[in-house]
């Protein structure tokens, strides 16, 4: 089968490798789509792969193809996304169903072959039906979905709640939709470049501000006069860290999604606001809970069968023939959206 192949940090061959076969408990799937996500940036060009050579892709839509010895429920032909974590079952995160704190867990596109291929073999149990109604493209887009409610989830979000998203990225763009589905009084997006401003409005938030076009002082008292319940932080960058802690209302919630990046330093007056406002925080890792891979996946696929859960414009970049991947990465590494590959030029 054609692949792409990470053989050494950035060196991307689009090559022929030999197709994957399905052992027990496991299925084929042959790709019809698959997303760059930002975690395979570092993968490729800084020396953060696993190992070497791996074929990237963890968020990846298509069709059963085979299945191994004592798969039930799952047959060929079946349009699938997957979810990529594949932790262990048994430790007692997992027993839990916290299983993205599993620390003896494999990943798909990572510790594992990936999607950026023609074929890619996944457990049985990580299989997730589509229904006929979610595009193979918008399926490929399910996982950073996931993510985004986890964190919701995780921020024990309620209905009438002023949200504010810091970072209008997938992640973000999701989290958007998210509030307003599950009952947000408003939805207020902060961002940098335009494009990932109007596809925040796209995504429905009422007001849209952009740190490169006001002062961090006019934003600070436009934030501070709002005061949000609810602020999710998904951009990983030291600025919306930091605003973040200054956005959130008294006994609000601050989380955070975003990875990052660089060292962070937050100043006394800063960090006392946790103190002063008495608001709580967390982090937020990944996308599962029990039953595997969790309500997060099944509510994800039911939002967008039902047309709820939209794939706005500016959620994805472009779509390629997976032969152009190296380009592709390329022009990914600069930040911003998500690229997709597809296998069928
Ligand atoms: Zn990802
Ligand atoms: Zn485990």
């Amino acid at each position: 089968m054609k692949a792409v192949v990470i053989e050494d940090n950035e060196k991307i061959a689009y090559k022929e490798v030999p197709a994957p076969e399905p052992g027990p408990g496991e299925v084929r799937v042959k790709v019809a789509v698959c997303g760059i996500c930002g975690s395979d940036i570092p993968r490729v060009f800084d020396h953060a792969a696993h190992s070497y050579p791996v074929i990237l892709g963890h968020e990846f839509s298509g069709t059963v193809d085979r299945t191994g010895i004592g798969v039930e429920g799952i047959e060929p032909g079946m349009r699938v996304t997957a979810a990529p974590l594949v932790p262990c079952h048994e430790c007692p995160d997992c027993k839990r169903g916290d299983y993205s704190l599993c620390g003896h867990y494999n990943f798909i596109g990572s510790r594992r072959q990936g999607a950026m291929a023609e074929y890619v073999v996944v457990p049985a149990r990580n299989i997730v039906v589509l229904p006929n109604e979610v595009s193979f493209e918008q399926a490929a887009t399910i996982e950073p979905a996931t993510v985004s409610l986890h964190a919701l989830r995780l921020a024990k979000y309620g209905q009438g709640r002023r949200m504010a998203v810091l970072g209008c990225g997938i992640i973000g763009l999701y989290a958007i939709q998210w509030a307003n589905l599950l009952g947000a009084e408003s939805v207020t997006a902060i961002g940098r470049g335009e494009t990932g401003l109007q596809a925040a409005e796209a995504a429905g938030a009422d007001a849209v501000f952009s740190t490169e076009k006001i002062s961090e002082a006019e934003l600070l008292q436009t934030l501070n006069s709002r005061g949000y319940d609810c602020v999710f932080e998904c951009s990983g960058s030291g600025q919306t860290m930091a605003l973040a802690l200054q956005a959130v209302a008294k006994k609000g919630t601050v989380c955070y999604v975003g990875t990052p990046k660089k060292e962070l330093t937050f100043p006394v007056r800063l960090w006392e606001n946790i103190n002063r406002k008495e608001c709580w925080l967390t982090g937020s890792w990944m996308s599962y809970s029990a039953p595997f891979p969790g309500e997060e996946w099944r509510m994800a696929v039911e939002y967008m069968a039902s047309g709820r859960l939209k794939l706005v414009p500016g959620i994805v970049h472009g779509i390629y023939p997976m032969e152009r991947a190296a380009e592709v990465f390329e022009t990914a590494r600069g930040g911003g959206g998500r690229y997709l590959l597809c296998c069928e030029p």
